[in-house]
């Protein structure tokens, strides 16, 4: 207003033309700066949003944003642009990433992939395909390319499942092989595949892939055998396709008898060329199809893929029992072990593969304590097992409660069967039933349990046969003495004080001991028993023949028996090495002025043997079981003489 009151004020003050001239010229810069104005708020906004707009389009750079000004109308609408170039460029990194995924993958896959036409017969096999096969050239294009490649032990396995997959009977294709590369080794892998079915709903085409697993840790190296993995995944297989197909398998776990004393006293070279033998005596010992796997150590497990009956498992445990047995002659050394063996008869029952391991297992551990060395499993065996840690709390327990008690087995004289003396074995009266040592005498070993409970069987026994020795005519009580209890410091002077204390003299205590025993520190062990053997005390070398039998240590070591051990007496009959090794045995304890007891006589037939052999004394079922001490108060030397 005050402007135009100026204006006003100038204009009357100014002639009519320079009135005119003025007036237009402010016209002129009024429109000018309205002109201005109207362009600055309306128009150059909305300008600068379509240039936004066609900037994006033609860079195709969604990352970038119109400026929204101006009007409210005009904000709103580039504030809409802006957010559909936010949706935009969300899309479009998405996909960036994806898609370069895919193109990472492709390049830098490791899968070989396969392609395989049902019709007419060819299959392609893509670059990378011939690449981890180690080949170079293109092959033919046939199915048998790959499949005349496959491990012969595991064709039958692959095989069937390609066709169950053909079949219609599983959904994928998936198994893992061995498949021989081109520099001469086998290559685990695993190959995967789906069929595409015509309207008639029969196989036309087959594609998949082939990934190379064979360093992902599924076969054992020392062995090459599969390993615990590996067996677990086949297990699973089978369990799968047994409910399918309505087959039996059956699972069996073997534990090598004492095989620490081989490595211990040979070194673990020629031990782990034991096990190297071993795997390949299973091995041929199954048919094609089967996995025997290395679960590391001294332990196999077998999975006999399809078997008819028990008796058939029965067969294949025979023949797997006789490769075992057969002597190993490594580098001069004549090594026999033996095996015990748990077995699962029939898989079916389980929906789980580590649970048909585990009760395999189970058998195991329940054949160490049967005379045969085998064990079905059955699920009364689960009531007996017991964890690690419960045994050793029950065992504290059992000490305080004085819940053990011994069994006496008498030894006699081959020639006219009279009693000798006993070896005394450990019972314990769980609440549960009456344990076996195998089932607890392990857990004291490891926990030094077997201290204060060998000191017990030990004062028992020596009490026992005192009260014996007054009643009959004089003979031995036999006590095991485990390797713990050898090297205790004071052991010398605990024997002492026990025979003081039952009066029991000192010549009618043997100790047997086992090689495994002494071979940790022999020096030491030496000292010891030649103090016990300057009381007067007996040694004798217990389960001889098992593993590695040193000779040298038999000059050595003040011994005055040795006992043969039961495996190779129940071989007698039908195993010329185990003859052999029982004849050697006996002549050179004859020459070394030592005692022999065969262990484990159970058949007529074996004492003939023995006595043929000139072996004086014996131990077994056929004369005497273990008998309880009443048993053994009320019997005479003569007792077992037969009229
Ligand atoms: P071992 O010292 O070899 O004892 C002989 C085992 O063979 C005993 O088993 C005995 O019952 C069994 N036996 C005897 N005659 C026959 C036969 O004709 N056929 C068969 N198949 N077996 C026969 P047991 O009593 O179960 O003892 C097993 C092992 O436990 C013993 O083997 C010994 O190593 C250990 N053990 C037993 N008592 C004690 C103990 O007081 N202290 C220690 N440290 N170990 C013990
Ligand atoms: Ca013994
Ligand atoms: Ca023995």
């Amino acid at each position: 207003m005050v402007a135009l009151l100026l204006l006003g004020r100038i204009l009357s003050a100014l002639s009519f033309d320079m009135a005119m001239a003025m007036g237009l010229a402010v016209v002129i810069v009024a429109f000018t700066l309205f002109h201005r104005f109207v362009r600055k708020q309306l128009f150059l906004p909305l300008e600068i949003l379509h240039q936004g707009v066609q900037f994006i389009t033609r860079t195709g750079d969604v990352s970038k944003r119109v400026i929204a000004q101006g009007p409210v109308e005009y904000r709103e609408l580039g504030e809409s642009i802006n957010k559909m170039l936010d949706a935009l460029e969300v899309v479009k990194n998405d996909l960036g990433e994806s898609q370069g995924r895919y193109a990472l993958a492709a390049a830098g896959a490791n899968d070989g992939l396969w392609d395989w036409n049902l019709e007419r017969k060819t299959v392609y096999y893509s670059p990378r395909w011939y690449g981890l096969l180690g080949q170079t050239v293109k092959q033919e294009d046939t199915l048998d390319q790959w499949l005349s490649r496959v491990h012969p032990d595991d064709r039958e396995r692959v095989e069937s499942h390609l066709h169950s997959h053909l079949e219609g009977h599983s959904r994928y294709f998936e198994t893992e092989h061995r498949v021989l590369h081109q520099d001469g080794h086998y290559k685990l892998m695993l190959m995967r595949g789906k069929a595409i079915r015509n309207d008639f709903d029969q196989p036309i085409r087959m594609a998949g892939s082939l990934t190379d697993m064979s360093q992902r840790g599924l076969f054992d190296t020392l062995t090459s055998l599969p390993n615990r993995h590996l067996l677990l995944d086949r297990l699973g297989h089978a369990l799968r396709r047994n409910s399918r197909e309505n087959r039996r398998s059956a699972l069996m776990m073997i534990d090598i008898h004492k095989f620490s004393l081989i490595n211990d006293s040979l070194g673990h070279y020629i031990g782990d060329q034991v096990i190297t033998e071993l795997s390949h005596r299973l091995q041929h010992s199954v048919r094609s199809g089967d996995t025997v796997a290395h679960l590391g150590g001294d332990s196999f497990a077998v999975l006999l893929e399809t078997v008819a009956s028990e008796s058939d498992v029965m067969m294949i445990l025979e023949r797997m029992r006789g490769q075992i047995a057969l002597p190993f002659d490594m580098q001069g050394h004549h090594i026999t072990v033996s095996a015990h063996i748990g077995i699962v008869g029939d898989i079916g029952i389980y929906t789980h593969a580590d649970e048909a391991l585990r009760n395999a297992e189970i058998a195991m551990y329940d054949a160490r304590t049967t005379t045969q060395g085998y064990a079905f499993f059955d699920t009364s065996m689960l009531s007996n097992i017991m964890s690690r840690r419960e045994i050793e709390s029950e065992l504290r327990i059992a000490l305080q409660e004085q819940e053990f008690f011994l069994l006496f087995q008498p030894i006699v004289s081959l020639n006219d069967e009279s009693i000798q003396g006993f070896e005394a074995l450990v019972r314990w009266q769980h609440p549960q039933g009456v344990k076996s040592p195998a089932q607890f005498i392990p857990v004291a070993e490891e926990t030094g349990l077997i201290i204060p409970l060998g000191e017990w069987v030990l004062r028992e026994a020596c009490k026992q046969l005192a009260l014996w020795n007054k009643k009959n005519k004089e003979g031995f009580v036999s006590v095991n003495l485990s390797a713990k209890q050898l090297s205790q410091i004071d052991l010398v002077k605990q024997v002492k004080s026990i025979l003081q204390e039952t009066g029991l003299d000192a010549k009618f205590l043997k100790l047997e001991i086992t090689e495994s025993s002494i071979i940790k520190d022999p020096k030491a062990a030496l000292a010891t028993l030649e103090q016990l053997n300057q009381l007067g005390v007996q040694i004798c070398m217990d389960d001889f023949g098992t593993g590695y039998s040193s000779l040298s240590y038999l000059h050595t070591l003040p011994l005055s028996t040795i006992k043969i051990d039961r495996s190779f007496i129940s071989r007698l009959g039908n195993d010329q090495s185990s003859l052999a090794i029982v004849r050697a045995v006996t002549e050179l304890a004859r020459h070394m002025n030592l005692d022999v007891v065969s262990e484990g006589v159970e058949l007529q037939e074996q004492a003939e043997f023995l006595k043929g052999l000139e072996c004086p004394y014996a131990q077994g079922y056929l004369f005497a079981r273990p008998m309880t001490l009443e048993a053994m108060k009320d019997l005479q030397v003569n007792d077992l003489q037969k009229v």
